[in-house]
């Protein structure tokens, strides 16, 4: 069974003779903004494990940039949406209820850990639409426009989301933008001013918010503070716990909502079923959560859920879509929630996070390139640094490892504002040995990349 076994390649070249066939036909179809440089054409894929159409088996570490928590094929979820399809694919839940959008809401509302007695759900789409309604719920409750973002931040790619998300290479040339967003510098510890670290790194960093209410709106003008428990694109950075009680205090003193953008932390990636619980569990709760990436095991699906006077402050027909909330989706969301919980992936997440960022840590004694490993459950990231006084990044280090290690059957990707991040976000059905032979392989590219002056560009011919 693919989902059991290890990576392979078996070609001379990669991309292999057929995938590179079809590489060749996407180049001529779909535009070159559409990125991909990975040599890989998927034929099947089961659990952590990816099969390309030449016969190469890949071990994949980014599953669908975090969709994939469950893995590739799970057979619940295939029987979940295959019973749904045979019934209906569709109801517009405008138009006719389908317990499943029911039943989702439901099960979500009992999970998001976010503040008040009563919480109802709605879906969407994707993770950018998830947020923008949250905006929407935000500024109908309070009736203020603007909302505070941080550096970092990703949000999405809508004209509001892309406003939202720090990283202009997502967005230039694109403007002009929604107004009423502003941004404050969120806490990377890492890179924190010389000299400050723990609590005053963090007063530090809640000085550039108060910045932000004295410099670019008022926080009486404030609807809500958007932020990611553990920001994904960003650079997988934790947020402290201190940081986001005192955010916590700051909105509640000026009536602000505190929106958690779980779009890529959700779903058991770091050790809870939403990073949040985190907080909950220190007595920080969100207003508004956003979910979406694994919440359908990868067919397209967000949420929204918030305490019920959030919810009855939108006006009816400001909120919703033909496809939000879609038959199938649901029926893979429930599937979803039940195999997650039954086989308590949110504590392999621990272990398999354990294991990755103890790894991690022995090479650290080896390759002075690596600044910083840092993470929630298995949600970590790996900052490679040209210097570790400067802390100069290093995305070239990255890019070639990236390569590096698709050549040796390994699927990792790039994060950071500046590139130089290496994320880890397996599938949380990786097996031990995929996952030993995943590190073997990444420890293989860091031996022959991380002591060359400049990093050897790898091809994907061996
Ligand atoms: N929010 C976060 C934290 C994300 O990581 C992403 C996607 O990577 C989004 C929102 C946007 O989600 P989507 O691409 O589904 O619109």
């Amino acid at each position: 069974m693919l989902g059991e076994e290890l990576p392979q390649i078996v070609t001379n070249t990669l991309p292999g003779p057929r995938a590179a066939a079809v590489i060749a036909r996407r180049e001529g179809a779909v535009p070159a903004a559409i990125r991909c440089g990975y040599p890989l054409v998927i034929e099947r894929g089961e659990g952590a494990m990816v099969a390309d159409v030449d016969g190469n088996r890949f071990v994949d570490w980014v599953g669908g940039v975090g969709v994939l928590n469950l893995g590739y094929s799970r057979p619940e979820v295939v029987a979940a949406v295959r019973e749904q399809a045979g019934r209906y694919f569709h109801a517009m839940a405008n138009i006719i209820t389908h317990e499943g959008y029911v039943a989702l809401a439901e099960a979500l509302a009992s999970r998001a850990p976010v503040a008040g007695n009563r919480a109802l759900s709605f879906f969407a789409n994707s993770g950018a639409e998830a947020d923008e309604n949250a905006v929407k719920l935000a500024r109908a409750f309070t009736g203020r426009p603007n909302i505070v973002v941080f550096s970092g931040a990703f949000h999405g790619r809508t004209l509001l989301t892309m406003a939202m998300t720090s990283k202009k290479a997502y967005a230039r040339g694109m403007g002009p933008f929604p107004d009423g967003v502003y941004r404050a510098d969120f806490p990377y510890l890492y890179r924190a001013p010389a000299g400050l670290e723990g609590e005053a790194a963090i007063s530090w960093y809640l000085g550039r918010l108060h910045d932000v209410f004295e410099q670019a709106s008022p926080p009486e003008q404030v609807a809500a503070i958007v932020v990611e428990p553990v920001q994904g694109e960003g650079g997988f950075i934790p947020v402290p716990l201190a940081w986001i009680t005192a955010v916590r205090r700051l909105c509640d003193e000026h009536g602000i909502l505190l929106v958690v953008d779980e779009v890529q932390t959700g779903y058991c990636r770091t050790g809870r079923f939403f990073a949040s619980e985190y907080w909950a569990e220190a007595g920080v709760r969100p207003d508004i959560l956003t979910a979406a990436k694994s919440i359908a095991a990868g067919l397209p699906l967000s949420a929204i859920v918030a305490r019920e006077e959030i919810m009855a402050a939108v006006p009816g027909g400001v909120i919703g879509g033909t496809f939000g909330g879609n038959a199938l989706a649901c029926a893979a969301g429930l599937a979803v929630i039940e195999v997650m919980e039954r086989e308590r992936l949110a504590d392999r997440a621990v272990e398999i996070g354990a294991t990755v960022t103890a790894r991690y840590r022995e090479w650290a004694e080896r390759f002075d390139v690596i600044g910083d490993i840092r993470g929630l459950g298995a949600m970590v990231g790996l900052e490679l640094v040209r210097d570790r006084t400067t802390k100069q990044p290093h995305p070239d280090l990255v890019a070639a490892l990236v390569a590096e290690c698709a050549a040796r059957g390994l699927i990792i990707e790039s994060a950071g504002t500046y590139g130089n991040v290496i994320r880890f976000l397996a599938p949380l059905v990786i097996t031990d040995a995929q996952l030993a032979a995943g590190l073997d392989i990444l420890e293989a590219a860091l031996a022959v990349h991380a002591a060359q002056p400049e990093p050897l560009y790898a091809t994907y011919s061996r």
